[in-house]
């Protein structure tokens, strides 16, 4: 069913608390964690608790979630003392997306101007 735990999705597990996860924000219906493999100084992933392939199937079945994954990036970066961020959503493989659970990267804490890839 939409939206409903994948046996084999490893953002479904740290949601569950199957696999541990360094968590810096959490709501009902949204989780913040930090990446595993960090592409800057600070650098986190808001997720929905819920599973949905990615962000654009995310907003279609749950467009007050999608909303939260934002207004929580920020609230997440704002925490981190971030005046500044970048907000990315890889979608599809050859975008670079690897965990097909929706999810939005929170990178900050260095100079990020030298283009978007
Ligand atoms: P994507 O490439 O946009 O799909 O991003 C997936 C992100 O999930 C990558 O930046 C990975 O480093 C991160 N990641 C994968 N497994 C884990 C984990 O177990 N904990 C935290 N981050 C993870």
């Amino acid at each position: 069913m939409v939206g409903e735990p994948q046996a084999d999705c490893v953002f479904c597990k740290i949601v569950s608390g199957d696999i541990p996860a360094t968590v810096v924000r959490e709501t009902e219906r949204t989780l913040t964690f930090r990446d595993i493999s960090p592409q800057a100084p600070t650098h986190l992933l808001v997720v929905p608790r819920t599973h949905h392939a990615d962000a654009a199937e995310l907003a279609a079945a749950e467009p007050g979630t999608a909303a939260e994954l934002l207004t929580e990036a920020g609230a997440a970066a704002a925490g981190e003392g971030l005046a500044a961020y970048r907000l990315i959503f890889n979608t599809g493989a050859e975008a670079g997306q690897t965990v097909f659970h929706a999810h939005v990267h929170v990178l900050g804490g260095k100079p990020l101007t030298e283009g978007l890839v």
